[in-house]
């Protein structure tokens, strides 16, 4: 009987634990979804969710707790859409392809998680690495360490040479002849099978690389990389699985490609010509530009020995052009998802985005929403992620400023909430 009656008393108190609620005030709050900031507004979180928004500040009652965040500015939780959590940039970086182990980058990318959850970046897109960050996600999923809301591309897909075949540049007998298994594919068959692939290993969404790149050590930074039939396949074999298709491109013609076969974002852009915008206008596709890689690797490519002796030419050409481009691009009417390419630079300075999109020439309100309701848009999640409406996942961060004002507050970030577990206070 006793027992009986501790087991019931034990539940009412787990109930009542459950059922307590978060106030969170807010003296200015951005919701992701009006252009307009609000003044002295509270949100209601209860467990993972958003319950209610309310005018003014909402009296908690008993029971349930308040987060003061009168003094500062309250956005949805930002998304970065194009990160590397395995890695960062480092003047050995090429040598650790033949030092380190998974274990090593598992390591690395625990640090980079947190660093990022903690800067205000409560979702992230990876867009490639050896497929650890697949195990990231789900150690994050699982609440084992601290770190964003993970979308992985597990590994990205290339053709033979291509920006992202994991050997280029070794020594001729350590090349091997990567196949669709390591994610590189040539022909419609073998691009299928790749996409398959990464089902089977667990990624959420598909990378390939349409065009050459700065940092792998091959000599074109823009040549068209897949042929628009390969592109079709990977297109195809995706929308059965579920997946969507992100695309990186610096040249034209493999961009145009990518657009005309049906991906969803064409990543860093740089030599988007007038028929490439209006072909990204044309298929409704996203940009997502990268502008902090860009000049990131501009500056590393000045100090000697940094880079590969075929990379330093590569990142001192393509770095400085994207933010020409990106403004371009916005004021055709594109549509642009926030994305920053970090790893390519430190881990954590992601929101130098921000700066960099204001500088260009987009409203800080609109490069706001380009990290929020337009990434859960390319996401594939608005009905989960990106505003603060009710219910929505509770992904909330403050800043200690005014960012609209002045970006340098989106590095100021002193609140963050990643489904209804507060990270930072
Ligand atoms: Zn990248």
């Amino acid at each position: 009987m006793k027992k009986v009656f501790l087991i019931t008393l034990c539940l009412s108190i787990l109930s009542i634990l459950q059922a307590q609620k978060t106030y969170i005030w807010c003296g200015t709050l951005i919701d992701g979804i009006s252009n307009e900031p609000k003044k002295a507004m509270t949100i209601v979180v209860e467990k993972n969710k958003i319950v209610s928004v309310e005018n003014g500040y909402s009296n908690p009652g008993t029971n349930n707790q308040t987060i003061d965040l009168k003094t500062k500015t309250v956005t949805p939780g930002w998304i970065d859409m194009h990160v590397h959590m395995e890695h960062e940039t480092n003047p050995n970086r090429y040598m650790e392809n033949f030092t380190y182990n998974p274990a090593d980058y598992a390591y690395l990318s625990v640090k980079f998680s947190e660093v990022t959850l903690m800067t205000g970046f409560t979702t992230v897109r990876d867009l490639g690495g050896t497929g650890v960050n697949i195990s990231l996600r789900n150690a994050i999923n699982k609440g084992i360490i601290k770190g964003p809301r993970v979308y992985t591309a597990g590994k990205s897909i290339a053709t033979t040479g291509g920006h992202a075949d994991p050997t280029n540049g070794f020594r001729a007998d350590l090349m091997g002849d990567p196949g669709p298994a390591n994610a590189v594919a040539n022909g419609a068959d073998e691009c299928r099978q790749a996409v398959r692939q990464r089902y089977k290993e667990g990624s959420d969404v598909i990378k390939i690389t349409a065009t050459g790149g700065v940092l792998s050590v091959a000599k074109s930074s823009s040549n068209p990389q897949f042929t628009e039939e390969e592109i079709k396949a990977i297109v195809e074999t995706a929308k059965d699985y579920g997946f969507r298709v992100a695309v990186h491109a610096h040249g034209a013609e493999g961009m145009k490609r990518a657009v005309r076969a049906g991906v969803n974002s064409i990543e860093h852009g740089t030599n988007m010509d007038d028929e490439a915008i209006a072909l990204l206008k044309q298929y409704g596709t996203w940009y997502v530009p990268t502008l902090t890689a860009g000049a990131a690797v501009a500056d590393s490519a000045k100090k000697l020995g940094y880079y590969p002796e075929l990379v330093t030419p590569k990142a001192l050409e393509i770095g400085p052009k994207i933010k020409a481009t990106f403004a371009k691009a916005y004021k055709a009417g594109v549509k642009i998802a926030f994305g920053t390419d970090a790893g390519v630079y430190k881990h954590g300075m992601n929101w130098l985005e921000f700066s960099h999109m204001i500088e260009a020439g987009m409203p800080a309100m609109e490069a706001i929403k380009s990290a929020t309701i337009n990434a859960a848009d390319l996401l594939g999640e608005k009905d989960k992620l990106g505003s603060i409406e009710v219910g929505k996942l509770a992904d909330i961060v403050a800043v200690d400023g005014d960012p609209l004002k002045d970006a340098k507050f989106f590095g100021k970030v002193i609140f963050v909430m990643k489904d209804g577990v507060v990270y930072k206070k």
